[in-house]
């Protein structure tokens, strides 16, 4: 037999290395499509799922494919699928989108509680064990991407392969935005300058916030691209290090002059969201999203810094359908200037060495990164 080959760049083990291997490419059986990755976005979860120990890793087996914001092509439709799962019609060439998380559609939490992200029995094309077997292709980090699972959720998209790529995490900031309830005159307070926080800044301008103030720890050139994204002011931890001097600014800053209507925090630090507390106003809302990972322990004070100021903090957790449809339109908005935030694009090859210059917070190429993408089309170094 000769059937053809292609690349999955695959982690080997906990805290390993990223290997490239080539595998058969499959012909999509029915119910099942085969795309082309064009791009997929080097993301931050990936360096924890990498240093993971094995049984944070729902227990898979290795090697697991990683990559899950991911733009692709229809390179072969399975019998039987002629859309995407909103009844687009689909065909060979259409570029597409999906959600990496598959959600079982049984669970308590997809059938009665409603919010599938917390689905109890689901796997993810994003982090997929025993990626070097059948079925192929199951991570973004390779040639290709085999959509094989009946669960699982894709969307055609109309735009370009840059901001297809931002799918995802805009997915994520979707949700976010659901809980936050912005309303027009709001002013709201983005803690945190990376990508997530970024893409918030632009999302949160279009969902009708009045004025944005963003917040950043030392990072001059990303709270500049927050002024870029639709931020009307910025903080930057570095030239105002006083958290006091920070909460005034704030306060002074709101168009109501009592403190923010809404804050969403999407830095990863423990002492973000304790700061959330002081730039909300009272009976306003705190989204936190950045704390996906476990930083730490805050003081916090149940009569003080919730029930007297009369707060709702809501927890954002991961996405799911609604949120990655909502996310179409913005991904497409041209008022969000999505590709100023893609710094960098790298080979197959280098998703290890991006990862780990990420996670150092160096620079790629003598340049800072906001976001790496990999385009698998790029010649090795
Ligand atoms: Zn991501
Ligand atoms: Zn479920």
């Amino acid at each position: 037999m000769s059937q053809k080959t292609a690349r999955a760049n695959l982690l080997d083990k906990p805290d390993g290395h990223f290997i490239i291997g080539e595998y058969p490419i499959p012909d999509p059986v029915p119910g099942a499509i085969l795309a082309r990755i064009e791009l997929c976005g080097v993301c931050g979860t990936d360096i924890h799922t990498w240093h993971a120990p094995p049984e944070a890793v729902f227990g898979l087996e290795y090697p697991i494919s990683l990559g899950h914001e991911i733009s692709a092509k229809v390179e072969a439709l399975g019998e039987g699928v002629s859309t995407d799962s909103i009844g687009q019609p689909l065909k060979a060439g259409d570029r597409i989108g999906f959600i990496p998380a598959i959600h079982c559609g049984r669970c308590y939490y997809c059938r009665i509680a409603k919010t599938p992200e917390k689905c109890t029995s689901w796997i993810t094309y994003g982090t997929w064990g025993n990626a070097d077997q059948e079925p192929h292709f199951t991570g973004g980090y390779g040639d290709y991407i085999y959509l094989h699972h009946p669960n699982t959720f894709l969307l055609k998209s109309g735009t370009t392969a840059e901001r297809t790529a931002f799918m995802e995490p805009m997915a994520v900031v979707v949700h976010s935005l659901l809980h936050a309830q912005i309303e027009p005159g709001d002013t709201v307070v983005v803690q945190g300058s990376g990508p997530i926080g970024l893409l918030t800044i632009g999302a949160c301008k279009i969902a009708g916030a009045s004025r944005i103030i963003a917040t950043g720890r030392r990072n001059r050139r990303r709270l500049d691209l927050a002024k870029e994204m639709g931020a009307d002011l910025t903080i930057c931890q570095a030239d105002m290090p006083s958290g006091k001097d920070r909460k005034e600014f704030v306060y002074d800053n709101s168009l109501n002059l009592v403190g923010a209507d809404v804050v969403i925090n999407t830095a990863g630090v423990a002492e973000a969201f304790k700061e959330s507390l002081n730039f909300v106003r009272d009976s306003g809302t705190v989204v936190e999203v950045g704390n996906f990972v476990d930083s730490g322990t805050i003081e916090f004070n149940p009569c003080r810094d919730l029930l007297e100021k009369g707060i709702k903090i809501i927890g954002s957790f991961d996405n799911e359908a609604e949120h990655f449809v909502r996310s179409l339109p913005l991904i497409a908005d041209e008022r969000i200037p999505l590709e100023s935030l893609i710094t960098h694009r790298v080979p197959l090859g280098d998703v290890e060495k991006a990862l780990a210059t990420i996670e150092s917070q160096g620079k790629l190429g003598g340049k800072e990164i906001v976001k790496i993408m990999m385009d698998p089309s790029l010649p090795e170094a």
